[in-house]
C-alpha cells in the first residue's frame, strides 16, 4: 500500500509556506550536550506563527481549497494549537472559520483562537463526541472540515519542519519527534527518509497516552481513553488512518516520558535556554535529556513543537509542582 504523502508533497508545501510561515531557529545548548554526551539541535517551533508547528499544515491545507470551498469556510476540532493555526490561516486566506474546542482547553488557547477571528464552539471532551458534533456543523454550514493530523496536506505541511532542520544542520543520526495523532512525525519521517536516509526517527509519547507505541506492537491502530497528562497536545486517543501506515513504515520506535520529566524539561528550557515551551512541546527533548532513548555520541534533531501555555499555568509548572 502506498503512503499518503511523498517527499514531493513536502517540497510543494515548503513552496506554499515560503514567506508565510517562519523559518524557525535551530538552537543548541552546551549544557544539554554535556548532560547527554550527544549533540542536540532543537528546532524551535514554539517560535512558529501561532506558537506551534500546526500553522504549517493548516496553511498548506487551506491554501489548496477551491474558491467554492473557501467561500463557505473551514471547520476544525482541536485542543488548541490546530485551532489557532486554522484560525490564522483562514484569516490570512480570507475565509470564515469555526473551531470546535473542549471546554477545558487552556483559556489562553481559546482566547487566542477567537482573537484570530474564528468562531469558537465549546464541548465536553469527556462526554461528547467532537467528531460527530463537528461533522454536523460542517454539514449544516457547508464548511470543509480540516482534521488536525489525518489529512495528507496537513501531514506534508508539518514535514517542512524536519526539511528545514535537516537542510540547516546536515545529516543526523536520530530525529526525536513528539507524537499525538502522528501528523508531525509522519511528515517529518518522510522528509528524513529523503534528506537523511541513515537517520532513525523515534517518536515520543506521554507515558499515560502511549497509544501509538501500543499500536506499533500490535500492528494496528489501538484506541485508548482520553489520557490524563499535562501534555494536552498529545491527548489523542488513536493515530490516524493516514498517519499510522507512515509511522509503521518509517518510524523506528516510540519512547515514552512521564509528566515529571516534562516538567523538568520545561524548567530546563526556561532556565538554560531562555525559551517558553509548553508541556507537549517538551516531549522530544525530555526523551533525550531524561534518558528515555540512548543518545550518547550521536547528532540528534529535537523538534520543539510548541510554546502555548498560559502564564498562570506556566508559573505553576515552573515553581509549584513537584518534578
Ligand atoms: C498537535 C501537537 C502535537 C502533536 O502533533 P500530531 O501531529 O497530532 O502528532 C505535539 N505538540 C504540539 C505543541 C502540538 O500542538
Amino acid at each position: 500500500m502506498s503512503l499518503a504523502i511523498t517527499y514531493a508533497d513536502i517540497e510543494a508545501a515548503a513552496q506554499r509556506l515560503r514567506g508565510v510561515a517562519h523559518r524557525t531557529p535551530v538552537l543548541t545548548s552546551r549544557t544539554a550536550n554535556e548532560r547527554t554526551g550527544a549533540q542536540l539541535f532543537f528546532k524551535c517551533e514554539n517560535l512558529q506563527r501561532t506558537g506551534a508547528f500546526k500553522f504549517r499544515g493548516a496553511y498548506h491545507a487551506l491554501a489548496q481549497l477551491t474558491p467554492e470551498q473557501s467561500k463557505h469556510g473551514v471547520l476544525a476540532f482541536s485542543s488548541g494549537n490546530h485551532a489557532q493555526a486554522i484560525a490564522l490561516a483562514a484569516r490570512l486566506l480570507g475565509m470564515p472559520a469555526v473551531i470546535v474546542m473542549p471546554q477545558d482547553a487552556p483559556p489562553l488557547k481559546i482566547e487566542a483562537t477567537k482573537g484570530y477571528g474564528a468562531e469558537v464552539v465549546l464541548y465536553d471532551r469527556y462526554t461528547e463526541d467532537r467528531e460527530a458534533l463537528s461533522a454536523r456543523i460542517a454539514r449544516e454550514r457547508g464548511m470543509t472540515l480540516i482534521p488536525p493530523y489525518d489529512h495528507a496536506h496537513v501531514m506534508a505541511g508539518q514535514g517542512t519542519a524536519a526539511k528545514e532542520l535537516l537542510e540547516e544542520v546536515g545529516a543526523l543520526d536520530l530525529l526525536l519527534v513528539c507524537v499525538g495523532g502522528g501528523g508531525l512525525i509522519s511528515g517529518c519521517a518522510v522528509a528524513a527518509r529523503q534528506l537523511a536516509p541513515q537517520c532513525a526517527v523515534i517518536g515520543v509519547e506521554p507515558e499515560a497516552g502511549n497509544d501509538v507505541q501500543q499500536s506499533l506492537k500490535r500492528g494496528e491502530i489501538v484506541h485508548i481513553d482520553v489520557p490524563r497528562t499535562i501534555a494536552d497536545g498529545a491527548q489523542t486517543q488513536h493515530a490516524g488512518r493516514l498517519t499510522f501506515p507512515v509511522i509503521r513504515e518509517l518510524v523506528r520506535d516510540i519512547a515514552t516520558v512521564s509528566d515529571a520529566a516534562l516538567i523538568r524539561t520545561l524548567r530546563f528550557f526556561a532556565e538554560r535556554m531562555k525559551i517558553v515551551v509548553e508541556p507537549t512541546g517538551c516531549l522530544a527533548a525530555a526523551a533525550a535529556l531524561e534518558g528515555a532513548v540512548p543518545v550518547a555520541g550521536k547528532r540528534i534533531g529535537v523538534i520543539v513543537s510548541g510554546g502555548n501555555i498560559d502564564r498562570t499555568r506556566y508559573a505553576q509548572l515552573l515553581t509549584r509542582e513537584p518534578a
